[in-house]
């Protein structure tokens, strides 16, 4: 293996292919699709692997659905909160469906995409979240059509409906009853559709998910209304497979033991900070040591996490933070401008290979 400098991100395609079988299985057995949602991952130094499992992308923006359309192919979902016009008229140029948010946007907009399907998210007022931050059916929720008349009276112009109202849920009990309350809501609308996308959210390519039974619901499902279903996994599709590998640059005492690594919670896992949570450590082991590891951004919070290691962390020690693909790499930043990680991959045949790295000049040129 060559010498990569620390901190980079190291996506394991083996492990990535895990995800992507079971991904491939749920198709196989259920008949849905599956769309990457590209917002939590658009690191597309792995897409060739990834498209052979999946039967494309699914955005949140312009430039998302552009990317998704020049490095992934295949089918293009693109969704936007809201268009602007113009960005509409780019989009239409390459989606094959563009899901609108609200009904106000797609009777504006209706008649400017020409030869693409149309759809509309709907919010159906369940969801399954442990956060209310990322809980599409909270309260005053502008996720979605919410209002059911509203959606009726411009059924017409639609082909198919989005419901994303699931993070992180591993509990196949929960997806069938809120498939059955979905059902029992929108039954003649559903009726009239080509196609409905359930979205993210499921954690159905964690350990000891209860597949047989995920894809008889989902099979049940587009039987009944006669549509064609569509999954937009993000995390399911890349979970478990990447760690951010960093290096202990210093070790400082105040009460406990803490180690500072070349990296940053902040700019490079976000979203821990964000949702309060910690990762695991892929290496070292656990044992008896206690010990913080923080990060190197001055953020007084920019910790990793309280660790029992099997060893006492010392300066030049490798600490790899476990399970670093989704929501991270789409969020790094140059906050404090410290050194952002730089990217590698371990392919099939176990070569790794540094694919980017990022230096001074793309740190400037973020601003000016
Ligand atoms: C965020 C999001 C996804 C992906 O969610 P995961 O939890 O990463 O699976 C899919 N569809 C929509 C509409 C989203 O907003």
């Amino acid at each position: 293996m060559p010498q990569i400098h620390t901190p980079y991100y190291l996506i394991d395609e083996s492990r990535l292919q895990k995800n992507l079988e079971i991904i491939r299985l749920v198709r196989q057995e259920s008949g849905a699709r599956s769309v990457l949602a590209l917002k939590c991952f658009s690191t597309w130094c792995v897409f060739d692997l990834m498209r052979q499992y999946m039967d494309g992308t699914t955005s949140s923006s312009l430039f998302e659905a552009r990317l998704g359309h020049e490095m992934f192919g295949k089918e293009v979902h693109a969704y936007s909160v809201a268009y602007s016009a113009e960005e509409l008229d780019a989009v239409s140029a390459f989606a094959n469906k563009v899901i609108f948010n609200s009904v106000s946007q797609l009777k504006l907009f209706r008649d400017r995409v020409h030869g693409v399907n149309v759809g509309v998210r709907v919010n159906p007022g369940v969801s399954h979240s442990h956060y209310d931050l990322a809980d599409p059916a909270r309260r005053y929720s502008r996720l979605g059509v919410s209002n059911y008349e509203e959606l009726q009276d411009v059924i017409g112009l639609i082909n198919g409906m989005m419901f994303h109202f699931n993070c992180e849920n591993d509990e196949v009990a929960t997806i069938a009853a809120a498939l059955e309350s979905i059902g029992a809501r929108y039954a003649p609308l559903l009726e009239r559709m080509e196609w409905v996308s359930l979205g993210g959210g499921i954690s159905f390519t964690k350990e000891g998910y209860q597949l047989e039974r995920f894809c008889a619901v989902l099979k049940e499902f587009g039987e009944r209304y006669g549509v064609r279903l569509y999954l937009e996994p993000g995390e399911a599709a890349i979970t478990d497979s990447t760690e951010l590998v960093t290096t202990v640059l210093d070790v400082v005492h105040n009460e406990i033991d803490i180690a500072i690594v070349d990296a940053s919670v902040e700019a490079h896992l976000l979203d821990h900070l964000i949702y309060r949570t910690s990762p695991r450590l892929a290496s070292p082991g656990a044992g008896s040591y206690p010990m913080m590891v923080a990060g190197r951004s001055c953020l007084a919070g920019d910790i990793f996490g309280s660790y029992e290691l099997e060893k006492r962390l010392k300066i030049g020690d490798e600490v790899r933070i476990a399970d670093t693909a989704g929501y991270t790499m789409v969020k790094k930043n140059w906050f404090n401008g410290v050194a952002m990680p730089s990217i590698a991959v371990r392919r099939l045949n176990g070569a790794v290979e540094l694919v980017r790295s990022f230096g001074y000049e793309e740190y400037k040129n973020t601003l000016s």
